[in-house]
């Protein structure tokens, strides 16, 4: 990236407390960022039906629900962000208001609307911390979405948000790195470092107090990622601010009694919708009592029909070599317990296939105590979760003998290519699973594998080879039943 000038930014208004003053909207215009992407410091004025309403405030908590559900995911992991936000998008399109292609004003109004709408009943609800915790993580993936963690945009940001700030020049960079006053690792890269931020030190006090960031002369440097967790503390606070003039507003308001009715029902008939959908994701995540239980007895039909790809492999080369290594067994094991494969039946199975190369006391010795335990009748007695797609794809490579990970990462091109003729994949399907494979985007990968061999999107991301094994088992009972 190439870095600009040093650029002296005039100050809105460095007041922190005022940060939110209203901003003049011809000082926004132009900048396409700001036009994506509400920051939710004014209301929306005009009419709109009850009913619009709570439709909107439903689509927020549908968002407010994704989101919240994949607290675990990290900014910095794209694609599952990616995936997130489709999940919003693809629920929420009416209001959804992160498209990166489309400036579509209608849908940051009604974005805006669903956002005040439920700012207003959160107010006086006890999961309001929640809320807060929800906004603020949206705004940030939306950022991160409309690739604003970068340069000049990041830049209009802190303009809008009236922040006081200077964007360092190339030379600086390289003196500050070489006085150890930002901490980099040393000799640092300075042309692909990105833009450092000066901004006054009482905006990063969160990061001057872990000394993850140097300061000088009043000013604190940060990088794009930390300025980008400034703005959305910023964020944070209005809606702190504002949850809290709104209680004391709306609680001496008779007129808006009657929406807030209507919102407290949309709510609890959220909640108890949530709770079943959580109760049941559980169930199928614990393979307990769930309809669609793993049936042994037909296994190699439902390993060509339902598994995922990493299963299947891992399947196909048991079956092969009877014999598995460890991390490949320690995700079958687990991924067959979730699936609902009771512990008699898992150890038979196991013990048909090793017995064919190992005597039967040697299996009774080695491999099957360890069965035992990751279903949670030996050691701590705590039976083992079957693995996330992040952390398959993440664990240590498999080397040329072993077979567990994750097709969409591991595998070569080649390798891949010739699985997926196998799964009787057509080639501009193949094409289109490479493409993600190239993107780094396994799990996109992994959901367009889905999509070609069932007729239909998986009805989430996938995350887990237990969702996907569920997932395609739900399709084909439907179409059974229809
Ligand atoms: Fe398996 Fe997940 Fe990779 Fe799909 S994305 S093949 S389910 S590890």
């Amino acid at each position: 990236m190439e870095f600009d000038k040093p650029v002296k930014r005039s100050v809105a208004n460095s007041n922190p407390s005022k940060r939110f003053a209203s901003v003049p909207k011809e000082s926004i215009e132009g900048k396409d960022q700001l036009e994506r992407i509400n920051f939710y410091l004014e209301p929306q004025f005009g009419t709109i039906s009850l009913d619009e309403a709570e439709d909107l405030f439903r689509q927020r908590l549908k968002a407010m629900s994704i989101i919240l559900e994949n607290h675990d995911v990290k900014s910095q992991e794209a694609s599952s962000i990616n995936h997130m936000l489709k999940a919003v998008k693809s629920d929420l399109f009416p209001t959804n208001c992160v498209s990166s292609l489309l400036l579509n004003l209608e849908q940051k109004r009604l974005d805006n609307i669903s956002h005040f709408l439920a700012r207003m009943y959160f107010a006086f609800q006890p999961e309001c911390e929640a809320y807060r915790n929800f906004e603020r993580r949206f705004l940030e993936i939306r950022l991160r979405e409309l690739d604003c963690f970068s340069g000049q945009r990041l830049a209009h940001i802190l303009e809008y948000f009236g922040f006081e700030y200077e964007l360092a020049s190339l030379e600086e960079i390289a003196e500050l790195a070489k006085e150890r006053y930002v901490n980099w690792t040393s000799p640092i890269d300075v042309k692909s470092t990105g833009n450092i931020f000066k901004v006054k030190f009482e905006h990063a006090i969160k990061f001057i107090a872990r000394r993850s960031v140097g300061v000088k002369d009043g000013y604190a440097l940060l990088t794009v990622k930390e300025i980008v967790s400034v703005i959305c503390d910023a964020f944070d606070q209005h809606i702190e601010k504002s949850l809290v003039s709104a209680r004391r507003a709306l609680s001496l308001n008779p007129n808006v009694q009657h929406l807030y009715e209507g919102l407290d029902l949309v709510y609890k008939e959220f909640k108890e919708s949530e709770t079943e959908r959580l109760r049941k994701l559980k169930q199928v995540q614990s393979g307990e009592g769930n309809p669609h239980s793993l049936d042994m007895s037909n296994i190699e039909e439902i390993v060509k029909q339902h598994y995922p790809p990493c299963m299947r492999y891992i399947h196909e080369s048991l079956r092969q070599d009877h014999h598995l290594r460890h991390q490949a067994r320690l995700y079958y094991i687990t991924f067959l317990r979730n699936c609902g494969v009771d512990l008699d039946t898992s150890i038979e199975f196991w013990r048909e296939e090793f017995t064919k190369k190992i005597p039967n006391d040697k299996f009774e010795r080695d491999y099957k105590y360890n069965i035992r335990h990751l279903y949670g009748k030996e050691g701590q007695k705590k039976a083992i979760s079957s693995f996330t797609c992040e952390k398959m794809i993440k664990d240590n490579p498999p080397g040329p003998v072993d077979k567990h990970g994750c097709p969409f990462k591991h595998f070569d091109d080649t390798h891949l290519v010739s699985m997926l003729k196998k799964h009787n994949l057509e080639q501009h399907n193949i094409d289109s699973i490479l493409l993600a494979k190239k993107n780094n985007d396994q799990v996109d990968a992994c959901c367009k594998y889905f999509k070609y061999t069932k007729g239909k999107d998986p009805s989430g991301t996938i995350r887990k080879p237990v969702q996907f094994y569920y997932e395609s088992m739900h399709i084909s009972t439907s179409e059974t039943t229809n």
